[in-house]
């Protein structure tokens, strides 16, 4: 591990808690009885989907907000991203009196637009991909001088994300081994280089679905790839890393242990469970740590933290994994 040279450390993380602290919520660790039997050690449930705006974004886009300048927050910043990226941006930007900018594509439903308005943002729709609006970003950050606050590959972002992983310290402090939920890697850097900073023999396991999994392909590669985006109920773990990754890819190289990947049917046995079982509404992304458990994808010989990154998910679509109806994720564009 060459901890020294990554660029967010332990440090960046403590600044950020106490930057952010406030103005975001600190959320609750509950054991499960049920995957605790399951498992033969004590297995706790991180119940991060409890946070305000429904994910842990919240944490990453406020602390990014805070570290701007008071010149950079009044010219506005911006963001392509129509799930929780998105809505954390806009709650945190207006919470500072900034005005957020989301961009997204001609093709996003009009209920994500209309969410993403209530919370404050302006909304710009352009083109028909991902893509085209990324592009619109960038014409606004060159023309219009906005600050692009990106998902996931920004120092800010991932030290505040890492502030998931002191409470997880804090709350369950002979941990043994986290389980991470992972896309572009913001959550899962952040969390290695907390937990591992503060406790170098746990472990740190990186979680996502088995077709269209940018990172994991790209750290077979050792260099970021491109990869098909495949729909899944795990819809925000899509994604790619970006080719010209800076911070999250050599950051999950050198921390993560592992890196599981889930079926369509095991993202869904993790969600009917989470609600059958533990009582919790969550959507796919973050159903994969307790899916992993349930298909004996993990061991461990200390306590399990699987953290449940978020509640975003269609409600209609949700009844349909609990009745067994679903396990196919729907584009949702
Ligand atoms: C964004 C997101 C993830 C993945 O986070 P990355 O930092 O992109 O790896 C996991 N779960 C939920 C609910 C998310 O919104």
């Amino acid at each position: 591990m060459s901890g020294k040279t990554l660029p967010v450390q332990l440090d960046d993380i403590l600044s950020a808690a106490i930057r952010i602290d406030g103005r975001v919520c600190r959320t609750p660790m509950v054991a499960s009885v049920v995957l605790s039997e399951r498992m033969g050690v004590p297995v706790h449930l991180k119940l991060e989907h409890h946070q305000a705006t429904g994910s842990f974004k919240l944490r990453g886009a406020t602390n990014a907000i805070l570290s701007l300048t008071r010149e950079e927050r009044a010219r506005g910043v911006v963001a392509a991203s129509t799930g929780n990226h998105g809505r954390a941006l806009a709650i945190a930007a207006s919470a500072e009196g900034a005005v957020a900018t989301i961009c997204m594509s001609s093709l996003v439903p009009e209920n994500k637009v209309a969410e993403i308005r209530r919370l404050g943002a302006r909304v710009r729709i352009i083109g028909r991909s991902q893509d085209e609006a990324q592009e619109e970003v960038d014409r606004l950050v060159a023309e219009e001088g906005l600050v692009m606050v990106p998902p996931f590959d920004h120092p800010a972002i991932v030290a505040g994300q890492g502030t998931l992983g002191l409470e997880i310290v804090e709350q369950v402090p002979e941990i043994g081994t986290v389980l991470v939920p992972l896309s572009g890697g913001g959550l899962a850097a952040g969390i290695a280089a907390a937990v591992k900073g503060l406790r170098p023999r746990a472990r740190v396991i990186g979680l996502t679905m088995e077709r269209g999994a940018a990172m994991k392909a790209s750290l077979d590669a050792g260099r970021p790839v491109l990869v098909e985006e495949v729909a899944s109920l795990a819809d925000s773990l899509g994604g790619g890393i970006g080719l010209d990754n800076r911070v999250t890819f050599a950051m999950c190289r050198d921390l993560l242990d592992d890196v599981v990947l889930l079926s369509e049917a095991e993202i869904a046995a993790g969600i009917a469970h989470a609600y059958s079982v533990e009582r919790e509404v969550v959507e796919g992304a973050a159903a994969v740590g307790i899916g992993a458990l349930l298909a004996g994808k993990v061991k461990s010989l200390g306590a399990i933290v699987a953290i449940l990154s978020g509640r975003n998910i269609d409600m209609e679509q949700h009844r349909q994994v609990i009745n067994g109806d679903a396990i196919h994720g729907k584009d949702a564009a």
